[in-house]
C-alpha cells in the first residue's frame, strides 16, 4: 500500500513569508546587564499604579469592561485638556477629543493592526518609511496589504516628499512614525502639512506617536492639531514607553468618529485586560509624577548624545528615548561587544544599533563600550 499524505492546510503565502518580530535581548534573571534593547522605561511602576493593579486583581474572574469606558473617558479628558492648551489647535476650531474618538487595544501594535484591518482591502498598498518600526511589515501583511517601503533620507529622517510621491491609486494608507523608531528624528509640522496637502483625502495617514512625550523639538508635528485639520489622519499612542506599562499592553488610536467606529469594529473583543485598564487609569491620574521621569530620561538622552557628539559621532537627531548608531556592517560585532560588557542593545544587522536611554550608569557604560565602535 502506498502511503499517500493527506493534503496539508495551506498557510497564507503573505504570512509564511513574514519576517519574525525580533524582540530586544532580555536580561537573564540575576545578570548584571543593563537592558537598553527595547526602548522601555527604566523606572519601575509608581506605587499608586501598583496599588491599582493589586486592587483590580480581585476582580479577574470577571471579563473586563469590553470598551474600557472608564479608561477611554480618562484618555479623552486628558487629550481634550492638552489640545485646549495648545496654541496651534486654538487657531482653528480646536478638535475636542471625546470618548467616541478614542479606541484602545492590547498595545499600540494591536491598535495599528486594527486600524489597517478597518480600511484595507486585499492587495491595497500601504506606504511605509524604511528603516522604521519592525512591526510595520507584519501588521501590513496580516491586514492583507502590500507594503511599499520608502527609504529614509541620508540623515535618517522620514522622506515625506518621497513618501507622498509613492502614493498611487492603489494606496489606502501611509504610516508616519514620529519620532522614527529606530533612528530618532521626528517629523516637523511644515513637512507634515506639505505631505497632507499632497496626499489624497481618501488615503489614511496613520501617525504613530509612540514616543511623543519625549519630543523636545518645538517644530515637530502636533498630532491633535493635525487631526483637527485633516479628516484622514489617525493618531496612535501607547502607555508602553513614557507611562512605563510595556508589560501590560495598552495603546490607543485617536480618530474621527466614523473611523473610530470602524477601528472598534475590527478590534479583538475584551482586548485590554482588567489590570491594564486600571493601571492605565492610575497612570493618567499620576501623569505629573510620570512626566518628571520622562524629563529625566530626556535629560539623560541629551547628555548621552552631547557626549557622543563631543567624541566625534555623527548621530541623527534623537527625539525618542533612544539613540541610533549607524554602524552598517560593524553592527552585529559591536552589539556583541556591548553585551559582553554588560549592555544589551538592539542591533539591526547591516544597518545600525539602537540604544535605549536608561539609568545614568548604563549611559556611562555605553559610552565606554562605544568608544571602540568608531
Ligand atoms: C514601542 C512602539 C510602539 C508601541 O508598541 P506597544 O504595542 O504599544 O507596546 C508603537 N510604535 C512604535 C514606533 C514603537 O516603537
Amino acid at each position: 500500500m502506498t502511503a499517500r499524505r493527506a493534503p496539508r492546510v495551506p498557510v497564507r503565502p503573505s504570512v509564511s513569508g513574514l519576517p519574525a518580530y525580533v524582540p530586544g535581548a532580555r536580561t537573564p534573571v540575576g545578570a548584571a546587564a543593563y537592558k537598553l534593547s527595547s526602548n522601555e522605561n527604566p523606572y519601575p511602576p509608581l506605587p499608586s499604579v501598583v496599588a491599582a493593579i493589586a486592587d483590580a486583581a480581585d476582580d479577574v474572574n470577571r471579563y473586563p469592561d469590553m470598551y474600557a469606558s472608564e479608561l477611554v473617558a480618562a484618555i479623552a479628558d486628558h487629550l481634550a485638556s492638552s489640545s485646549a492648551q495648545d496654541p496651534l489647535a486654538a487657531e482653528v476650531a480646536p478638535f475636542r477629543v471625546t470618548p467616541e474618538n478614542v479606541v484602545v487595544g492590547n498595545g499600540s501594535v494591536a491598535v495599528l493592526q486594527h486600524v489597517l484591518e478597518a480600511v484595507l482591502e486585499p492587495g491595497d498598498q500601504v506606504v511605509v518609511p524604511w528603516r522604521s518600526f519592525e512591526a510595520y511589515p507584519i501588521v501590513v501583511a496580516v491586514a492583507g496589504g502590500e507594503m511599499v517601503p520608502v527609504p529614509l533620507t541620508d540623515d535618517a529622517r522620514l522622506d515625506l516628499p518621497a513618501m507622498a510621491a509613492a502614493v498611487t491609486d492603489r494606496t489606502r494608507a501611509v504610516l508616519v512614525c514620529t519620532p522614527n523608531n529606530p533612528t530618532g528624528p521626528a517629523v516637523r509640522q511644515d513637512e507634515m502639512d506639505a505631505f497632507l496637502d499632497a496626499v489624497p483625502s481618501d488615503v489614511l495617514v496613520v501617525v504613530d506617536e509612540a514616543y511623543v512625550e519625549f519630543v523636545r523639538d518645538p517644530r515637530v508635528v502636533d498630532g491633535l492639531a493635525t487631526l483637527d485639520r485633516h479628516r484622514n489622519v489617525v493618531l496612535v499612542r501607547t502607555f508602553s514607553k513614557a507611562y512605563g506599562l510595556a508589560g501590560l499592553r495598552v495603546g490607543y488610536a485617536v480618530a474621527r468618529k466614523r473611523l473610530a467606529r470602524a477601528i472598534r469594529a475590527t478590534s479583538t473583543p475584551f482586548g485590554v485586560n482588567h489590570l491594564a485598564q486600571h493601571a492605565a487609569i492610575a497612570s493618567l491620574a499620576a501623569r505629573d509624577e510620570l512626566l518628571v521621569r520622562v524629563e529625566n530620561v530626556v535629560a539623560e538622552r541629551d547628555r548621552m548624545v552631547g557626549l557622543l557628539r563631543d567624541r566625534g559621532w555623527d548621530l541623527p537627531d534623537a527625539q525618542g528615548n533612544f539613540v541610533w548608531f549607524p554602524l552598517g556592517e560593524r553592527t552585529v560585532a559591536a552589539a556583541a561587544e556591548a553585551a559582553a560588557a554588560g549592555v544589551l542593545v538592539r542591533p539591526f544587522a547591516g544597518e545600525g544599533i539602537r540604544v535605549s536611554v536608561g539609568e545614568p550608569e548604563a549611559t556611562d557604560l555605553l559610552l565606554e563600550v562605544s568608544a571602540s565602535w568608531r
